[in-house]
């Protein structure tokens, strides 16, 4: 319900604002009538805006890739780029894929977005100068469809990115939404000589029937636990579980979200593989290639700041 004047002085906006006190009304369970109100309402008003606003644009041409760099912490070398979508709003600007990407889930869109982000990766990777791995992000939606192996393979073909230099990321989540379905698609995609990757690893079920069940070529560990691991012993655990079950099942294992030395030279310390995250570089349009800092200055750096801190 919304009344008048309060909630809107035309028929259009009362009709409007009546419309998303309905949508309330529906998603709660106790409640059967529900009365427009501006600060509960505002929200789904902005989420419907932002999910018509999407549907143009990719023909718009709002959309872009950034890469993230992926460096090997043994030797500094960078291993490849994960693909990270980017939208800028004619008006609103910057708007996050935290915020944009559960809407495209939502309302469909994610179809026409993932086929779009593959697309353009494979593009853009074929013209690097260097031939490096690319990762692209798969959402739970995209792993449903039954398609999407031959809709990868046909990029590849389209694109002339070898399958090799490809590497899909998806999280256990994604997985668990029809395991069965996603398991088969998982492995055709895999056939193809695609990598496939656990991303968020940490954070999710932390299934170890998932680990065992297919073969992954790389396990992502959340970001959550680098900020954790300097100080909490219990992470630090976590951490040392997943590295020795990586190394146990010989999948390597990647860091995400590294921003400080001294989580670098714990990481090192630790045995990690690879690594990505804001002290390497930021997602960016153009390539970067990594200079991993010098462990030594780390470790410095280190020792410096616990003197510090005594
Ligand atoms: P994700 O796949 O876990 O991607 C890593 C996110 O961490 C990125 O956020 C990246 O910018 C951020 N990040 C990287 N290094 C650091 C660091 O050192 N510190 C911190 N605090 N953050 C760091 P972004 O680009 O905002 O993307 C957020 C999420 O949106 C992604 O998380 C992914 O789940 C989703 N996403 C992004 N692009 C795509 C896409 O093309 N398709 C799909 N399905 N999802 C996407
Ligand atoms: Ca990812
Ligand atoms: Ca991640």
């Amino acid at each position: 319900m919304a009344c008048y004047p309060s909630d809107g002085t035309t028929a259009h906006e009362l009709s409007n604002n009546a419309d998303l006190a309905m949508y309330r009304a529906k998603s709660s369970a106790s409640q059967t009538i529900c009365y427009y109100d501006a600060t509960m309402d505002e929200a789904v008003r902005k989420r419907r805006e932002l999910s018509s606003a999407l549907r143009m644009a990719l023909q718009n041409g709002e959309l872009e890739l950034h890469y993230q760099v992926q460096t090997s912490i043994q030797s500094g070398e960078v291993r490849g780029y994960e693909a990270l979508l980017r939208w800028t709003h004619p008006q609103l600007g910057r708007i996050s894929p935290d915020v944009f990407i559960p809407i495209a889930e939502e309302n469909g869109m994610i179809i026409e977005l993932g086929e779009w982000v593959l697309r353009t990766a494979c593009e853009e990777a074929v013209r690097w100068d260097t031939p490096l791995r690319v990762a692209v992000n798969i959402s739970a939606v995209q792993l449903m469809q039954v398609e999407l192996p031959r809709m990868i393979h046909e990029t590849l073909m389209e694109t002339g990115l070898p399958a090799s230099r490809l590497e899909i990321e998806l999280t256990e989540t994604a997985i668990f939404e029809d395991r069965e379905r996603s398991m088969h698609v998982l492995r055709q995609i895999k056939a193809l000589g695609v990598g496939v990757a656990l991303d968020d690893f940490g954070t999710g079920y932390s299934s170890l029937e998932v680990l065992r069940s297919f073969p992954f070529d790389k396990i992502k560990l959340d970001r959550f636990f680098m900020h954790e691991i300097e100080t909490s012993h219990t992470a630090k655990a976590m951490v040392r579980s997943v590295l020795a079950l990586g190394k146990n099942l010989a999948i390597p294992v990647l860091a995400e979200g590294v921003e400080t030395h001294s989580q670098l030279l714990i990481l090192a310390q630790e045995g990690f593989d690879e690594m990505q995250g804001y002290l390497l570089g930021r997602p960016s349009r153009v390539i970067q290639p990594a200079q991993l800092p010098d462990l030594e200055e780390a470790g410095e750096a280190l020792e410096t700041s616990a003197k510090k801190t005594a």
